[in-house]
């Protein structure tokens, strides 16, 4: 059974942002299963479907990532191939266009799973990875605006309560990126990819490259979150929604529980993907949207859900 699920990330997107994210979800989906329908690999399928969306600027990851507290894009990214639990890792990374292809590269060519910084640019280089700049005008005049917010509306104090500081602008937190793939074989792949959350400390590293917790993948099933990533850090929210698929819930059922597990713990907002070895689709958030688009070889097309119903009432 072939299966594939994209998100945009959680999120309360503006309107004019919705169709968008809409579109840009289809074709990642797209993208990805092409690659499985013709007998490709779910690894493949996974990063060729994160590259789409990294390559959309209304995602936050890769090109048009979020921006930091002192406006530079630092960019986190991971991907796991189920069978091996092979995975490859890059978080504050500058400079590069596709972070999950990065990521891909470190497990592959490497004997670590995660690089950082200066040395994963440098290794980016090394790989053949051009300099390139992600950092589109949109995202630097909405980062002017959220730091204008900011600096007038409370002070830098309540920096420590991120929680609260997203509660009150929600669009700090919207568009990390992640992909679940199941293949012809039987093989699962997870990946994920974010610029952060919005106006992030220098040096903040979130759940995305963290195996684990922002993407795992086993033999019997596969997950990415988004949403707050200390959240996902503390609860490991990736593997353990795996293990819930391992000992036999679904991965619709699987998914829903990661979230209760949330929001009877850390209480922050999350959102999970994930596709268990069946070729079953789920997916769970507590934010109000997360737009994600699936399809596995039951469904005539594919299916999008988690955007706000009332969306295009008053176009
Ligand atoms: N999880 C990401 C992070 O904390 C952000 C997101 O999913 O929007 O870096």
């Amino acid at each position: 059974m072939r299966a594939i699920i994209v998100h945009g990330g959680v999120s309360e997107l503006k309107k004019e942002k919705v169709e968008r994210a809409v579109n840009g979800v289809k074709r990642a989906v797209e993208a990805g299963y092409a690659v499985l329908k013709s007998g490709g690999d779910a690894l493949d399928a996974c990063e060729k479907a994160v590259n789409v969306l990294e390559d959309d600027p209304v995602f936050n990851a890769g090109t048009g990532s979020a921006l930091t507290l002192d406006g530079q894009c630092a960019m986190d990214a991971s991907i796991m191939r189920g069978s091996t639990l092979q995975v490859g890792a890059v978080a504050d990374v500058r400079n590069v266009k596709n972070p999950i292809s990065l990521a891909r590269k470190v497990m592959e060519e490497t004997d670590h799973v995660l690089l950082v910084g200066e040395g994963a640019e440098k290794f980016a280089r090394i790989m053949g990875f051009p300099e390139y700049d992600p950092i589109t005008e949109e995202r630097r005049m909405e980062w002017k605006k959220l730091m204008d917010r900011v600096m007038n509306g409370r002070s830098l104090k309540h920096w420590k309560k991120l929680s609260e500081l997203i509660k009150k602008h929600p669009e700090i937190l919207h568009g990390t990126v992640g992909c679940v793939a199941l293949d012809e074989r039987g093989e699962i792949a997870a990946g994920t990819s974010t610029g952060g959350v919005f106006l992030k400390l220098f040096g903040r590293v979130g759940d995305t490259p963290i195996p684990g917790a922002g993407t795992y993948a086993t033999i019997y099933g596969g997950a990415s979150a988004t949403g707050i990533g200390e959240a996902m850090m503390r609860t490991l929210l990736a593997k353990t929604v795996v293990d819930f698929m391992k000992i036999g819930l679904s991965a619709p059922k699987a998914a829903e529980a990661g979230i209760d597990l949330i929001n009877n713990t850390v209480n922050m907002m999350a959102g999970i993907i994930t596709i268990d070895r069946h070729g079953n689709i789920g997916f769970a958030h507590n934010s109000r949207d997360m737009i994600v688009g699936f399809i596995n070889e039951n469904m005539d097309s594919i299916e999008i859900s988690g955007i706000p119903e009332d969306w295009r009432k008053d176009d």
